[in-house]
């Protein structure tokens, strides 16, 4: 080999960061009761659901709209802001991508609480930032001086994924107010809180908020996300995504859930919070302590976690296990930083995953 061709490889390598992103977990077998992502148990909108069966497959053979004209004008409407104010992406998970990558430059710091969802991390690395953790406080608040501190961008998600818990509305105003970067919200389970803070980036050309149809709408599997933020943020976080990236399917199921699926939508919701607190009240008898949830799943802290999640898997339960949480709760303390995450479903789910949990913690103990 010449000197040539081994300088050549040396210097296009592939990066180090993106080597250190994991690939995603594999799907739970056919079959199981998955109950690991937050989703929505009840299923998809009936709307949405015929519009993606009978879908007129001719106009496949062109491009959907550039940034989803249609949806956007959809959802600045369900939201309550102009269409200017609003970015489409393929999930939110896309929105996240590009708006991290319009800002902060090459090793600048993304700042988030921890534990927190997972991707952003992630995202942070893939977009040659560096990620920084600040721990959540055991009043599961935030610590707005060492959160802000040399920060490009602050990450917040409320309410917290795997946490459940919110966030107090003024701390999330200091960020806003006192952050020298961009600052995003995360609402991806707001539907859930009948809470946001969208309102205030009317007043804040820093601020972007961030939804999903893959939770409390049901539609995982279109992969449609948006953001909401001023005119100007949107036009920034439009150019990073590029055009294309909400199919003309998607797009096309998202515009009917938002013009006739909504009362659906907020009975799910309200199952969804009923569940909640059924499950909430069936683990409490089995003398564990879940953290306080806004949101569509418990974290509940169990000793072994991951050893656990293992035998309710051989039961066909698929639940997500952590581990090295820090000690928010006297039940994180005693559990040593091990809790699972348990999606909320209708009831014949809960009392299946419920007896899962049970045989699991007996084979463990
Ligand atoms: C599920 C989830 C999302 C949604 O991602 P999509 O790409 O829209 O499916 C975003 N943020 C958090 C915190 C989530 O838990």
């Amino acid at each position: 080999m010449s000197i040539r061709a081994t300088e050549a490889r040396a210097i296009i390598g592939p990066r180090a960061d993106v080597d250190s992103v994991p690939l995603h977990d594999p799907v739970p077998a056919p079959g199981a009761l998955d109950l690991s992502d937050n989703t929505n148990r009840w299923g998809a909108p009936p709307t949405a659901a015929a519009v993606l069966a009978s879908f007129d497959a001719s106009s496949f053979a062109r491009y959907p709209s550039a940034y989803s004209g249609e949806l956007t004008t959809a959802i600045a409407s369900y939201v309550g802001v102009e269409p200017s104010m609003v970015v489409t992406g393929c999930g939110s998970d896309d929105v996240l991508d590009a708006a991290i990558r319009a800002f902060g430059g090459a090793a600048s710091v993304l700042a988030h609480i921890e534990p927190t969802f997972g991707m952003i991390p992630a995202f942070a690395r893939l977009n040659g930032l560096r990620p920084r953790a600040t721990c959540l406080t055991t009043a599961y608040d935030a610590d707005v001086t060492a959160l802000l501190r040399e920060a490009a961008i602050v990450y917040l998600c409320v309410p917290n994924n795997p946490t459940g818990t919110g966030l107090p509305r003024d701390t999330i105003e200091r960020v806003v107010r006192e952050a020298r970067g961009l600052v995003i919200v995360d609402e991806a389970y707001a539907e859930f809180t009948r809470g946001s803070v969208v309102d205030l980036v009317r007043s804040s050309e820093r601020l972007l908020v961030t939804r999903t149809f893959s939770k409390a709408f049901g539609l995982a599997g279109i992969r449609v996300g948006y953001g909401i933020a001023s005119p100007s943020l949107v036009q920034r976080v439009k150019r990073s995504r590029g055009p294309y990236k909400v199919s003309t399917i998607s797009e096309h199921a998202a515009v009917s859930a938002l013009s006739f699926d909504r009362a659906w939508v907020d009975a799910r919701v309200d199952d969804a919070i009923a569940m909640r607190g059924r499950l909430m009240t069936l683990l409490r008898g089995m003398s564990l302590e879940p953290l306080p949830s806004q949101a569509n799943f418990l974290l509940v802290p169990v000793r072994d976690a991951a050893r656990v999640a293992g035998h309710m898997r051989e039961s066909g339960v698929v639940v997500r296990a952590f581990t090295g949480l820090p000690y928010l709760s006297q039940a994180l303390l005693e559990s040593r930083g091990d809790a699972l995450r348990i999606t909320v479903a209708p009831l014949p789910e809960i009392e299946r995953a419920v007896a899962a949990l049970r045989d699991a913690r007996d084979a463990c103990a």
